[in-house]
């Protein structure tokens, strides 16, 4: 495209007049058009160019227009765009190998998807079936889609308009010590009062109408909270002793984000169902699913399973998967995001911590972190009020303009904002990220008290 501003405003023009936005109200929005994008960065068409902190929405972990993904999808195209899922295709079978080779224990079937949500609401369906028990089990402060099971599913503002149809879904709290659900003062007490918790709310659901339980492993957009050492091997053995399947919901902590193949390598477990999706083709073409363990694919040998989607394992995603997985290990992206983590982004945020005021927890692992925004250190009052708009959002609306401004696009939400980069930036693009927070941050630090 020509990168010029007169290009930029009939593309801006065209999408406020035809393109309906997603979570927005239409009048009041007002979109970049985007000329380009290559690695962590994107630029516009006025000639401004940005560190993408944000990997999308939390997808790009290769970053943008990795060659070789780019060059297996063209490839793919010439060879077979697209075929019928109930055949056997070549690059499908090769991503549901690399797949399942990676995912852990003996998550050894995969069902595709084209997304998160729809991997969210197969897992439901296939829990459901399996064990012939109707509810779900999920935690306040999640995010599992924006279909109808997987939004009531999710524990977040964006669910309250939706609620029409949460039958069956009960909610419960998961650990978080910053701001702890259970007035616990260390991560032992947390994590022993939070397996309390949802071993109470099980006793009085009925363990027997339980189907499963539904966790992001480390949950994302809610705030990339690391759950206590024991707490989800905890939740695994209530699980198994209540006969309820665990699903592991890594769409967004899996695939490198967390500088492991699935963020579950770090805590030991091995759920019965894990979705997945944005990591593993970053997002080149939409693709997602369902691993599926031993036993629960068991139940469908003999009897059919009740769900399917026409574009399931598309050759092109499939393709892009093949690739992304390859150049992935090629090029060791997981091991780059942990170090990233470890050397780079994990010790730099903490320092940006120790000198403004308005950071209150920084957490996180691999390319996978939170800035806990707050008003007052000790207090630990968000910067703004849950789910704020309008002038009560102003100091994070601040903080927003002034990374742009410092070239850096963010990832806002609520009184966070997240650092999630493309996995494999280089140590200088992630410093230069940082010096982009640390101006910011003193924009925020102006609304502290
Ligand atoms: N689950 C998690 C943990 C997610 O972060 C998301 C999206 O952000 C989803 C599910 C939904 O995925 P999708 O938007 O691809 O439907």
């Amino acid at each position: 495209p020509h990168a010029d501003p007169e290009t930029g405003a009939a593309v801006k023009a065209a999408d406020r007049a035809h393109v309906f936005h997603s979570w927005s109200a239409q009048g009041l929005i007002d979109p970049l058009a985007v000329a380009g994008a290559e690695g962590a960065y994107f630029w516009d068409y006025d000639g401004n160019r940005y560190l993408d902190f944000t990997s999308g929405l939390v997808y790009t972990n290769i970053g943008y227009q990795h060659p070789r993904v780019v060059a297996a999808i063209q490839e793919q195209a010439a060879r077979m765009t697209t075929f019928a899922p109930a055949f056997a295709i070549d690059v499908r079978s090769e991503a549901a190998r690399l797949i399942a080779e990676r995912t852990p224990g003996d998550l050894d079937k995969i069902f595709f998807t084209n997304g998160g949500a729809e991997a969210v609401e197969n897992a439901a369906r296939m829990a459901r079936l399996h064990t012939g028990r109707p509810k779900i089990m999920s935690a306040y402060r999640s995010y599992h889609g924006a279909t109808s099971t997987a939004i009531n599913l999710t524990g977040d503002p964006r669910r309250w308009a939706s609620d029409t149809a949460s039958a069956g879904v009960v909610r419960f709290w998961a650990p978080f010590l910053y701001r702890s659900p259970f007035h616990a003062e260390n991560e032992a007490q947390e994590c022993e009062r939070a397996l309390r918790h949802l071993e109470d709310t099980i006793a009085f659901e009925g363990p027997q109408s339980i189907a499963a339980i539904i966790l992001e492993t480390v949950p994302g957009t809610a705030g990339i909270m690391t759950p206590p050492p024991g707490y989800l091997p905890g939740v695994r053995e209530i699980c198994d002793r209540y006969g309820i399947v665990l699903v592991l919901d890594e769409v967004m902590a899996g695939f490198g984000r967390t500088g492991a193949w699935f963020a579950a390598e770090h805590y030991g477990v091995a759920p019965d169902l894990l979705t997945f999706a944005k990591g593993v083709n970053s997002g080149y073409v939409p693709l997602g699913g369902v691993a599926i363990s031993a036993e629960i694919a068991a139940t469908f040998d003999k009897r059919p399973y009740p769900g399917g989607l026409t574009y399931s394992g598309h050759p092109l995603a499939c393709a892009a998967a093949v690739a992304t997985i390859r150049a992935m290990e090629e090029e060791k992206v997981v091991e780059r995001a942990a170090h990233l983590g470890e050397h780079v982004l994990g010790p730099g945020l903490r320092e940006l911590a120790e000198r403004h005021p308005s950071v209150g927890e920084v957490r996180g692992l691999g390319a996978f972190w939170a800035l806990d925004l707050v008003r007052n250190k000790e207090t630990r009052e968000p910067l703004v009020p849950y789910n704020a708009t309008g002038e009560a959002n102003a100091p994070m609306a601040a903080f927003g303009a002034a990374c742009k401004k410092n070239g850096l696009w963010p990832f806002i939400n609520m009184n966070r904002t997240h650092a999630v980069p493309a996995c494999n930036i280089t140590e200088a693009e992630a410093k230069e990220g940082l010096a982009a927070f640390d101006a910011a941050l003193a924009v925020a630090d102006e609304y502290t008290v």
